[in-house]
């Protein structure tokens, strides 16, 4: 069975990588300090400070591998930060968990079932830690490690970083090494030179900043302390796909270009599960872990019935990554049904749910995420623009006023300013509108409308 190289798989996420650049490229973690208390302004985080702590709790337990099959809701009025805090949880996770963001309407589509689109959207977010060894490639540059300390001397040493030229196998050079070693009594913290082609360690002293010197001046080797093991004979190499991408990579009808284009299709359920069982088989044999990711669904009100029974379903497979929902409705109806619950969910999926919920802000808040916003944007803005459009922020929706800075911006530059001023946002708020004034201006204008 195939499984996609690293490499490849880190290709196309570089690609995907590029729409993210928007409405949340701000946002840069949490913004908690170590003892999970959230500072005030950190990491492009502003306030909302007890649903921050609380994302950072789940986030412990997320690392802690603790939460698989959790759910979580993040509920909040609109543009309070429910889905800036699931991105800032993303980016606190780091490249290695998965991550997914989808939005509730977009399971519903022509081209796959929205059982099939919540599937993808599931194995998506599950990680496959795959372990590899692999031979050394000629040229490649290596990590060694040689912390038994060679038999007699006493003598620890690390890591030792070089290429592989003129080596045969890195357990050769091992080999040498630790011949080599036994003779010089190479201790922790010793720089050392060798000699590529017989393995003999020269000394060159002891200290870290001499390594770095060293290293800067182009030599191709670096000594650094690391914990007890052994002399590794072949390099392992471990990377992390989704179980999405073995599922595409393995279908007979899409191919790996599929990956690229997003566009899979359907899947068929027997690829899926021969993928199952290879996957347990790899676990069992120590070739490979799980890594349960996020898959998060903005908008969760707009699924209907069938897809939460498949939530409630999927959640309980050993396999599940954590789902984390976002919704600004009420008590609402759940679409499918003509039964309401609070946030359109029902009651039984609601029942184990961990439940966030986000306030509105206060004005300096909105006028610090302004700020922010301008400084992501490269924006400069005079005072009282700003304190313009943080009314502004006040009175309609801060995503509103977010959007009025990049069109601000155009307005100032083609009077070839610098810098943004009160007129300029004049100018934007009367050229947009904001929804309250839309609404009203369709209500005015209703007869002059087609229907
Ligand atoms: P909706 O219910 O309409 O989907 P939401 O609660 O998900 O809204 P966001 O989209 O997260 O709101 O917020 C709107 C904008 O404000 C985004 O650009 C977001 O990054 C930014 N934002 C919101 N809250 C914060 C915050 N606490 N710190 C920094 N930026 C924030």
């Amino acid at each position: 069975m195939a499984v996609p190289s690293a490499d490849k798989v880190q290709e196309i996420r570089e690609v995907t990588r590029i729409e993210r650049i928007g409405a949340h490229s701000h946002i840069r973690g949490l913004g908690l300090d170590d003892a999970l208390e959230a500072r005030n302004v950190s990491q492009g985080m502003v306030g909302q400070m007890d649903a921050r702590r609380a994302a950072g709790v789940i986030l412990e337990m997320i690392k802690d591998g603790k939460i698989a099959g959790r759910a979580l809701l993040i509920a909040g009025h609109p543009g309070t930060g429910k889905t800036a805090i699931a991105m800032g949880m993303a980016q606190a996770l780091g490249s290695d968990t998965p991550f997914t963001s989808i939005a509730g309407s977009e399971i519903f589509s022509l081209e796959m079932g929205k059982t099939e689109a919540l599937t993808q959207a599931f194995r998506k977010s599950i990680g496959v830690r795959i372990k590899e060894e692999t031979e050394i490639i000629e040229g490649e540059v290596v990590e060694i490690q040689i912390d038994r300390p060679a038999t007699g001397t006493g003598a620890k040493v690390g890591k030792l970083t070089l290429k592989t030229t003129e080596m045969e196998t890195i357990y050769d050079l091992g080999q040498k090494m630790i011949e080599s070693l036994t003779k010089e009594k190479v201790q922790a913290g010793d720089i050392i030179t060798i000699d590529k082609a017989t393995g003999k360690i020269t000394k060159l002293g002891r200290s870290f900043t001499r390594a770095r010197d060293y290293d800067a001046m182009g030599a191709q080797t670096k000594f650094v302390q690391c914990p007890e093991g052994e002399l590794q004979k072949r390099k392992e190499v471990v990377h992390t796909v989704t179980l999405h991408e073995i599922d595409v990579i393995n279908s007979r009808t899409q191919g790996f270009l599929a990956l690229f284009s997003g566009d899979t299709g359907e899947i068929k359920s027997e690829v899926r599960e021969q993928i199952n069982g290879k996957v347990a088989e790899w676990r069992e044999e120590g070739k490979a872990e799980i890594v349960p990711g996020v898959l998060f669904i903005d908008e969760v009100h707009m699924l209907d019935i069938e897809s939460f029974s498949f939530l409630n379903r999927a959640l309980e497979s050993d396999m599940a990554p954590i789902l984390i929902m976002a919704t600004n409705r009420g008590i609402t109806r759940i679409r499918g049904t003509n039964y309401q619950s609070p946030h359109g969910i029902p009651i039984d999926l609601l029942d184990r749910l961990l439940i966030i919920s986000t306030t509105p802000y206060e004005e300096k808040e909105i006028r610090q995420i302004l700020k922010i916003r301008c400084e992501e944007e490269d924006v400069e803005m005079s005072d009282d623009a700003m304190t313009v459009l943080t009314r502004i922020g006040m009175e309609t929706s801060l995503r509103y006023a977010i959007q009025l800075i990049t069109t601000a911006n155009l307005v100032a530059r083609k009077r070839k300013a610098t810098e943004v001023d009160v007129d300029d946002i004049k100018r934007v708020y009367s050229l947009f509108l904001d929804e309250s004034r839309s609404t009203q201006f369709l209500k005015e204008y209703q007869q002059e409308f087609m229907f």
